[in-house]
């Protein structure tokens, strides 16, 4: 399953071999017990923190970004579940636990790492489209529209540091 979403993230984004995707349990620290869910914020920061310490002993750090996929359910404060959320610049946490199908998962991939890149949510027929419900994800496309292609490559992305909140 990763290296298949791998692939289709080299494909949308055009990241080198090296990139990586984490694939385990979420921490035990960031579960939830009221919601029976884990937060997804606190996923984040760990992938923020790993970020942060790889920066200080990588040069090349700019260009090393995080997707961790769980299969746990996910939630930030005020949303009943996300499929996943990002923080521009560094990484993504992905839950797979709504997610039915390899094209579902690879679709919501490229979504949050879309945000990873610095693109935000889009109104066109877009995978950047925001989603609130298995049936919205579903029916869109799972395709950058051509705004958002042209948003990735003038650079918006990546550089976005000073844009520093979480998307879902
Ligand atoms: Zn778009
Ligand atoms: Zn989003």
């Amino acid at each position: 399953m990763v290296s298949e979403v791998i692939e289709a993230l080299e494909a949308v984004f055009m990241i080198e071999p090296g990139d990586e995707a984490i694939v385990k349990d979420a921490d035990r620290n960031a579960y939830d017990r009221n919601r029976m869910q884990y937060n997804a914020s606190i996923l984040l920061n760990s992938i923020t923190a790993t970020w942060r310490a790889k920066a200080t002993t990588e040069t090349k750090t700019a260009s090393s970004f995080y997707l961790w996929i769980v299969s746990e359910d996910i939630f930030v404060r005020g949303m009943n579940f996300v499929f996943g959320v990002a923080k521009p610049g560094k990484g993504a946490v992905l839950s797979t636990c709504r997610l039915d199908s390899l094209n579902m998962i690879k679709k919501e991939a490229i979504h949050e790492m879309g945000h990873v890149f610095g693109l935000q949510h889009c109104s066109n027929k877009c995978v950047m489209q925001f989603s609130n419900s298995v049936y919205e994800a579903k029916k869109k496309p799972a395709e950058l529209c051509d705004k958002c292609k042209y948003l990735l490559k003038s650079h918006v992305h990546a550089q976005n540091h000073a844009r520093d909140r979480d998307c879902p």
